[in-house]
C-alpha cells in the first residue's frame, strides 16, 4: 500500500505556538510539545485516515511517537506510540530504567485524590443527543478483517452503583453507528463486575470514554488493582499532583478536564450485540462474539482535538500489558526475600524473564515458581543473572544456550493460563534456570577487552 503523503513532509517540525493555538495548554498537548522538542516525535502535518492505520502498522515496533497533526477530512489530529519504549515509561514515572517497578508500585500505594473543576477545555465543543455523530472522529480501522473502526486508547470511567467508587479501565470499542459502540469486557474485569452489580440493581451503567490522554492516565488505567481502587488517584500519584476533573454533561461521571475527547453514554446490562472480529494483542483476529453495547449521549472535545490510538500487538500495547504484571512479580519476589533486579514480560506476557542474585538453584526455582503464580498468562519463564540484559531477548537466549540444561527445566500443569485456548496451548508452563551454576562464576565470566 502506498501512503498519500510525501515522505519528506513527515518530518517537518511545527513550532510550538503553531500547534498549541490557544493560551491554555492541555496535558497531552504539553507532553507532546515537550517530547517534540526532544526530537522523539515524528510529526506528520496531514494524512488520510486509512494511512494512519498503515503508519501504525509500520511503527508498531518503533520507539518514536507519531503525531498526525490533521487527519484529512476531519477537524482532528491523531497521535500514537506515546509509550512505545521503556524510556517513555521511565520519563513519565520520573525514574531510571531499573527503578521502573518500585517507582510504579510506590505510585499505586500512595494515591493522590483528584480535584474537581467547574470547567475544562475538554468541553470547548459539546454535542448532545441527536447532534452526536461518532463519524466525525478519526477512528481507525486497524486491520483488513476488523469489523470496523475501533477506539483502542479510550479510558473508560464508570462508578460502582453500590459504593459510587470510580473505576478506570481500557477496553476495545467498536464504532457501530453514529451513536453506538460495541465494547469487549474480559471475564472478571472491574467494569464487568460493575455491569453485573447494575444488573442486580436493575439499573444502567453510565460510562465516560476519554480519548487523548496524558500517558499517566493511560498507565494508571491499565493498572491491575483490587476492585474499589480509583485509578484516577494512581494517575495523580504518577503525575505527582492531583488530576484535574470536570463533570460530564449528560451523565454522573467526572473526566480529566484537559483531555482531548470525551464520549458520554450508558450500557444496559442486559443488552448484547455482535462485536468483532478484531486483530487482538497476539496479532491474530478474535472471532465475532456477543458483547455489551454503549449508547453515546454526548461528545465533548477540545477545539481541534488530538485523537489517540494504540495498535493491539504493538510494542506500546505489549509494554502496557506487561508493566503492572511485572510489578506484581517484582513485589512478590521482594516479599519472598529474593534479590530481584529486573523483570521483563514484554512483548507478549506469555514469555518472561527475571534477573536475580540467588543464593542457590533452589532459590532460582522458587523465584520462577513465584513468577508463574503471580501471572497466570505467563507460559515460559527464564531466570538469568544480572550480567544479562533481560530487555534484549537475544542476550537472554544466549544465557539459555550457554547456562541452562534441558535436563533441569521443569514443566507445570494446573497453574492457570490464558483462558481463550481452543488448541490447548496456554495451560502448561515451563521454567528455565539459565543462571550460572553456583560457584562457577569464573568459568562463566563474560569475555571482553579492558575498558569495553
Ligand atoms: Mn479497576
Amino acid at each position: 500500500m502506498c501512503l498519500s503523503v510525501k515522505r519528506e513532509e513527515w518530518f517537518v517540525m511545527s513550532s510550538k505556538s503553531e500547534v498549541l493555538g490557544g493560551a491554555e495548554m492541555g496535558a497531552l498537548r504539553e507532553y507532546l510539545c515537550r517530547r517534540s522538542e526532544k526530537g522523539t516525535v515524528v510529526i506528520i502535518p496531514s494524512c488520510a485516515l486509512e494511512d494512519v492505520a498503515v503508519l501504525m502498522f509500520r511503527y508498531r515496533k518503533r520507539s518514536e511517537a507519531v503525531w498526525v497533526q490533521k487527519v484529512r477530512g476531519y477537524e482532528a489530529g491523531f497521535v500514537f506510540n506515546l509509550l512505545s519504549g521503556r524510556a517513555a515509561f521511565c520519563e513519565v514515572l520520573g525514574c531510571d530504567e531499573h527503578e521502573i517497578w518500585p517507582t510504579y508500585i510506590k505510585c499505586c500505594e500512595n494515591p493522590i485524590k483528584p480535584v474537581l473543576n467547574s470547567e475544562g477545555s475538554v468541553q470547548e465543543v459539546v454535542y448532545i443527543g441527536s447532534e452526536v455523530d461518532l463519524g466525525r472522529l478519526p477512528v481507525v480501522k486497524y486491520n483488513a478483517r476488523d469489523a470496523g473502526p475501533y477506539i483502542t486508547a479510550g479510558i473508560v470511567i464508570a462508578k460502582d452503583p453500590e459504593t459510587g467508587t470510580r473505576n478506570v479501565s481500557i477496553h476495545r470499542l467498536q464504532v457501530r453507528g453514529a451513536r453506538e459502540l460495541g465494547i469487549r469486557l474480559e471475564p472478571g474485569c472491574h467494569l464487568e463486575m460493575i455491569r453485573n452489580k447494575a444488573r442486580e440493581l436493575r439499573t444502567g451503567v453510565e460510562v465516560a470514554i476519554v480519548v487523548g490522554n496524558h500517558p499517566a492516565e493511560i498507565i494508571a488505567a491499565v493498572t491491575r488493582t483490587e476492585f474499589g481502587v480509583d485509578e484516577v488517584e494512581i494517575a495523580g500519584a504518577i503525575r505527582g499532583e492531583p488530576v484535574q476533573l470536570v463533570k460530564c454533561r449528560t451523565i454522573d461521571a467526572e473526566v480529566p478536564a484537559n483531555a482531548e475527547v470525551v464520549l458520554e453514554g450508558y450500557m444496559d446490562p442486559e443488552e448484547r450485540a455482535l462485536e468483532g472480529p478484531f486483530g487482538d494483542f497476539m496479532g491474530y483476529y478474535v472471532a465475532q462474539a456477543e458483547n455489551p453495547v454503549i449508547h453515546v449521549t454526548a461528545i465533548t472535545h477540545r477545539d481541534k482535538p488530538i485523537f489517540q490510538g494504540i495498535r493491539a500487538g504493538s510494542l506500546e500495547d505489549g509494554l502496557l500489558l506487561a508493566l503492572s504484571r511485572e510489578a506484581r512479580i517484582y513485589k512478590a519476589l521482594k516479599n519472598a526475600g529474593i534479590d530481584v533486579a529486573r523483570v521483563n514480560l514484554s512483548p507478549t506476557v506469555f514469555v518472561g524473564a527475571i534477573s536475580i542474585r540467588a543464593k542457590d538453584s533452589g532459590e532460582v526455582r522458587r523465584a520462577l515458581e513465584i513468577a508463574l503464580d503471580e501471572e497466570p498468562w505467563l507460559k515460559y519463564c527464564v531466570a538469568v543473572d544480572t550480567d544479562v540484559n533481560i530487555f534484549d531477548w537475544e542476550d537472554v537466549l544466549w544465557a539459555v544456550a550457554t547456562r541452562s540444561s534441558p535436563s533441569r527445566v521443569k514443566v507445570f500443569e494446573g497453574k492457570g493460563g490464558f483462558p481463550r485456548d481452543p488448541f490447548n496451548l496456554h495451560k502448561s508452563k515451563l521454567i528455565i534456570d539459565a543462571t550460572i551454576p553456583i560457584g562457577a562464576c569464573v568459568a562463566f565470566e563474560r569475555s571482553r577487552p579492558d575498558n569495553a
